[in-house]
């Protein structure tokens, strides 16, 4: 492990060829979801026997260079993380609980047998690169840095088992508004043929291969013209767990919510966290505790259920309008974004943008 000195100290390698502004510029007006990419980022590599973490450096984004034989290509060890920058008004820039999401990437990679970071060296290490690239805020209202920490396995060898190599990088991708004037109602495909995480599995691990395995549910969710796909739990195909990669919120009329417990099979989203935190903050009851994909259904027609949410960094809160299901579909409330929903976004937003009062400590300066 480093010291803490060291752990904050970044070598600059110069850059030949930045993007020239203009380009940028251009780029930053209509720069989409994780399309276009900034022109730096941070490295630390990790060799067990030698010293562990070292040689932490910010330089230009470049394309790597690995060994066919290199570990995460063959058996997929590789953790990564999604947390976005934010720039106020007078240029001061912040991040959105990025303790939270250090923690939880030490919690990935213990699952993954890979070695842990200092939570100090990962937020650096996106402190880092913001500050220096942050002309790449978008030009657009409402845009924020998406930042990408990843890790991955570098070792070169065939053998199953843990390799002793690893890298750690950053990487920034310029995030538009998602949703100008509030999120649209999403229509949803029940998964039914495949599941996304099982007990003991790696579902409540951020990582690759949780991904990898959605893809095929998710392009029968886009065939079908729905938005995204949602997983039941792998034991009893009862339960709702989350959709490929945000937590769900049920919202009934008695002013109660339900989301599903955290047991292993589900992403611990800080979204997901945030929210309940802020939802109870206005005296709303918040449960965790399953749900059966079948009273979902009875309790949107009886009109007991008023709202369904789903939530993550990327899009914040998107309203679930439609659900697919084999044994019938059903809308929510009345297909529209709802009030909740629009409500938590907003405020959420206000939060992270500096616009409204932090009461739990969740934005962090950075410069
Ligand atoms: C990242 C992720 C989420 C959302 O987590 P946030 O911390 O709120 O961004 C939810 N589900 C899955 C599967 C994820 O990978």
């Amino acid at each position: 492990m480093t010291t803490p000195a060291a752990a904050h100290s970044f070598d600059r390698l110069p850059h030949a060829a930045p993007v020239p502004s203009a380009t940028r510029e251009q780029a930053l007006a209509n720069p989409g979801f994780g399309t276009i990419f900034t022109d730096h980022m941070v490295t630390v590599d990790y060799d067990a026997e030698n010293g562990g973490w070292h040689g932490a450096r910010i330089g230009p984004r470049e394309p790597l260079s690995l060994d066919p034989a290199c570990a995460v290509l063959h058996y997929a060890q590789e953790i990564f993380e999604g947390l976005k920058a934010y720039r106020g008004a007078q240029g001061q820039m912040t991040l959105f609980r990025p303790d939270q999401n250090a923690r939880r990437f030490n919690a990935s990679a213990r699952r993954l047998a890979m070695p842990e970071l200092p939570e100090e060296l990962f937020i650096a290490a996106c402190r880092e690169l913001v500050l220096t690239d942050r002309d790449w805020f978008p030009s657009v209202e409402g845009g924020s840095l998406y930042l990408r920490p990843f890790m991955f396995a570098t070792e070169a060898f065939l053998g199953v088992r843990p390799a002793r190599q690893y890298s750690f990088i950053v990487i920034a991708s310029p995030a538009g508004n998602y949703f100008k004037s509030g999120a649209p109602a999403v229509s949803i495909w029940v998964a039914r043929d495949y599941t996304r995480a099982a007990p003991g599995g790696t579902g409540a691990a951020k990582c690759g291969g949780n991904y990898a395995a959605s893809l095929v549910p998710t392009g029968e969710a886009f065939a079908q013209g729905h938005d995204q796909v949602l997983f039941l739990d792998a034991a009893e195909r009862r339960w709702i767990e989350e959709l490929g990669g945000m937590n769900l919120f049920f919202a009934f009329d008695d002013g109660s919510v339900v989301t599903p417990p955290l047991t292993g099979t589900i992403l611990p989203g800080i979204t997901r966290d945030s929210l309940i935190q802020l939802m109870r903050d206005e005296g709303l009851i918040v449960r965790e505790e399953p749900y059966a994909i079948d009273q979902w259904r009875t309790d949107a027609q009886s009109g007991r259920l008023v709202e369904t949410l789903a939530c993550g960094t990327a899009a914040v809160v998107t309203p679930v309008g439609k659900v697919a299901d084999r044994d019938g579909d059903f809308t929510i409330g009345s297909g529209g974004p709802g009030q909740l929903a629009q409500k938590l976004r907003a405020r959420l937003v206000a939060i992270q943008r500096g616009e409204q009062p932090d009461p739990h400590g969740w934005v962090m300066p950075i410069g």
